[in-house]
């Protein structure tokens, strides 16, 4: 008798022990597979985004990969042109938007913003002795501007939009500018530092044209994941690793 409750209880322990492997999913397949975070981008903006051979790169890119750390998400990065991330992240073909974006009134009526991570300034790069020597001299000039971008808004408004040449991005700006197409060319103040370190003859303007807050966008109706960001932000912020990924990407000058 007390054998056979021995037995019993041996078999009653393995059905129990086989029936957890089952339902706990005991094989190799991945038990708990992290929800994506896509996250769009425009990679030609160093130090913010630009490629180091294959990969994504970048204050942005590893801001990102901290927040979907704490999200528990996989972050996948989409590198498209600037001005397809808006409408992207409306249709909710990217979860957000993070491209060294500049919160603006006309955006804020198409996504909602985070809280700012970091601030830009607009300057102007000229040709080292060339006819702009300060802002007053740009009126009348022929302005290169990376579209849709903040530069582009403000230099169409100011100077008229017939003065303005459009590129795809601002390393093409640049181009123009060295090959005398364009007189300056409006952009960010941290790529105009890398442009100008790589090519040689060209200066930044030393009054700066506009100062500007960079945050991440949201299509409107995902106010959810717009405010896990935000918490995952403060953190961030408060804990120094934003300031920690800033200064490996850009010197203190
Ligand atoms: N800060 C500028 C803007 O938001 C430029 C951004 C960019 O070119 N990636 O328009």
């Amino acid at each position: 008798m007390k054998k056979s409750v021995k037995i019993l209880s041996v078999i009653l322990a393995l059905v129990i022990v086989l029936g957890c492997f089952a339902a706990c999913g005991g094989s190799e397949e991945p038990k708990d597979e992290k929800k994506v975070l896509t996250m769009a981008t425009n990679a030609e903006f160093p130090p913010y985004e630009f490629y180091e051979g294959e990969t994504v790169v970048g204050i942005d890119a590893e801001v990102a990969a901290l927040i979907a750390e704490k999200l528990g998400m996989e972050l996948k990065i989409e590198d498209v042109a600037f001005d397809s991330i808006i409408p992207g992240v409306q249709a909710g073909k990217y979860d957000m938007g993070m491209a060294g974006m500049t919160v603006t009134e006309d955006r804020l009526k198409d996504v909602n913003f985070s809280d700012s991570y970091a601030t830009g300034v607009q300057v102007v790069i000229v040709k080292e002795g060339g006819s702009i020597a300060s802002l007053d001299d740009i009126a009348g000039k022929k302005i290169g501007v990376q579209t849709s971008t903040t530069g582009d808004i403000y230099a169409s408004d100011e100077f008229g939009e017939e003065n303005v040449i459009k590129y795809e991005n601002g390393a093409l700006a640049v181009e123009a500018l060295k090959n005398g197409k364009v007189d300056c060319v409006i952009i960010d103040n941290e790529p105009a530092k890398s442009y100008v370190a790589a090519n040689e003859g060209l200066v930044i303007l030393e009054t700066e044209y506009a100062i500007e807050d960079y945050a991440i966008c949201f299509a409107k109706e995902n106010t959810e994941l717009q405010e896990q960001v935000n918490t995952a932000l403060k953190e961030l912020i408060a804990d120094g690793s934003v300031q920690r990924v800033v200064d490996k990407y850009i010197s203190a000058e």
